[in-house]
């Protein structure tokens, strides 16, 4: 089914005109909500020019097109657990608030998640959304298996056991390589977390915060070297933290990490125990994640160069913190993904959600750029960043296989947008 422009029926009209934070209204010419892998396939053979959409949730134009923007929502939903090989396949534009509370029913969970479950499978993996946990891979590194709609309309599978490191170099494909229709994750049993929120962090205590639950993340201001808060995701059966836990103090009510933001759209705190998918996450389905009205970057070093990279961005917090509505610290596992920004590097992972002014931000974000620099920072392929593309180029061993990979399996550039091409000239 093709809608023109303006003139979009009941089915779709929920193709989304532009992204969740509104910074990005999409160019494409139609917009398309087949409803079977056939038809996406037709859709795919017969178009010159194709994006996918997930959930909108980046904030940048890599997925925008001027050509044919598809949504997979329409397609068949489907969890399936393989209990003997502890995988799930799910399709891929499935938000990740479903899957989970699907796969917790049947006793299985996802080993991590982000901030938020309300973006879809494909669309997180082909940006490396990720969690935060020194010992947990950012999400697309749960990936066993996916199965597109490539440049010719053809279905291909490919496995991690069988495809190696050809695999590698699709996971994380920004949307490049195909019309990813279905994804197989790894599954671990369910567990239960409880969330603790710690109040007024030394900085000198943050590697050690960071590693002291199953996930961690603290978030602060720039407006004083002290850390604002501390969210420990920590294994229902572990002790709760003491009261004076590393110098701070416990929160006694419930947070939000954006000021001001109601508490009661954040997933349970002050050590309720409850399901994994309902605390890894810090936003609850259902409710606006964040503010709502924003822009976001982020940045990934080696964990090592923590401490440093902060120390670098201080000289800048002045020009930070007037257009900042909070930053996250995280950390991550390395993978062997070619585009994963923790492509074998364990990582610091540092995030700025910015108010909601692309003039004001851009040159604060150039700044922080220039500043990380010496870490040699691999922004988020979802987010705001203006490094240079001959630059990005060298942070990633596997940059140049990526490219001949886009190449190869999409030699008429039909997949690629005018971003992709700054990034990765033909
Ligand atoms: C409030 C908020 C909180 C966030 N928190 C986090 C966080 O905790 N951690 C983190 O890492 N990121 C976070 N992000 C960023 C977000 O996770 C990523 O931008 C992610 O890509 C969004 O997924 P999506 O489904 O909305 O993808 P979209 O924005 O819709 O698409 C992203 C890319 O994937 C491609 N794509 C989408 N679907 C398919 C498909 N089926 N086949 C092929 N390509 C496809 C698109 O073309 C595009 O290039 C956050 C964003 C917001 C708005």
């Amino acid at each position: 089914m093709i809608v023109q422009g303006q003139n979009a029926t009941s089915a779709t009209a929920d193709v989304p005109r532009r992204n969740w934070a509104g910074n990005v209204r999409y160019a494409a010419r139609a917009f398309h909500r087949p409803t079977s892998t056939d038809e996406l396939r037709r859709l795919v053979a017969g178009s010159t020019r194709i994006r996918a959409v997930g959930s909108g949730h980046s904030f940048n134009r890599f997925g925008d097109t001027d050509g044919d923007l598809v949504t997979l929502a329409g397609l068949p939903q489907a969890v399936d657990v393989d209990h003997e090989r502890g995988q799930v396949t799910v399709s891929g534009a499935m938000r990740y608030g479903d899957v989970a509370r699907q796969l917790h029913t049947q006793g299985y969970a996802l080993a991590n998640l982000a901030s938020l479950p309300h973006i879809s499978v494909a669309g997180a993996v082909a940006t490396a959304t990720h969690g935060s946990g020194q010992t947990h891979g950012n999400l697309a590194s749960a990936v066993a298996g996916l199965e597109l709609v490539t440049a010719d309309g053809d279905l291909l599978r490919v496995d991690r056991d069988a495809d190696g490191d050809t695999f590698a170099g699709m996971v994380v494909g920004l949307g490049a390589l195909g019309l990813v229709t279905r994804v197989t994750l790894d599954v671990v049993p369910a567990f239960e977390l409880r969330q603790y929120v710690s109040l007024d962090l030394d900085r000198e205590a943050l590697d050690e915060a960071l590693g002291s639950a199953y996930s961690v993340s603290v978030f602060t201001d720039w407006r004083t070297p002290r850390l604002r808060e501390v969210w420990r995701k920590q294994v229902a059966d572990q002790p709760p933290p003491p009261a004076d836990w590393l110098g701070t103090t416990a929160a006694d009510a419930p947070r939000h990490p954006v000021l001001g933001m109601p508490p009661e759209n954040c997933t349970p705190q002050l050590g309720e125990p409850g399901p994994w998918h309902e605390r890894l996450p810090h936003f609850k389905l259902g409710f606006t994640p964040s503010s709502g009205d924003e822009l976001q970057s982020e940045y990934h070093v080696a964990r090592t160069a923590a401490a440093d990279a902060l120390a670098a961005l201080d000289d800048v917090a002045h020009l930070i913190a007037p257009v900042l509505l909070v930053c996250e610290l995280r950390t991550v596992a390395a993978d062997e993904l070619w585009l994963s920004p923790n492509h074998q590097r364990d990582s610091f992972v540092v995030h700025f959600t910015w108010i909601d002014d692309t003039a004001a931000v851009l040159p604060v974000v150039a700044a922080v750029e220039e500043r990380l620099a010496p870490f040699v920072p691999r922004p988020h392929w979802g987010k705001v960043f203006v490094t240079d593309p001959a630059e990005l180029a060298t942070r990633y061993p596997r940059y140049a296989d990526f490219a001949a990979q886009l190449t190869h399996l999409d030699p008429t550039g039909k997949f690629r947008t005018d971003l992709l091409d700054r990034y990765f000239p033909r």
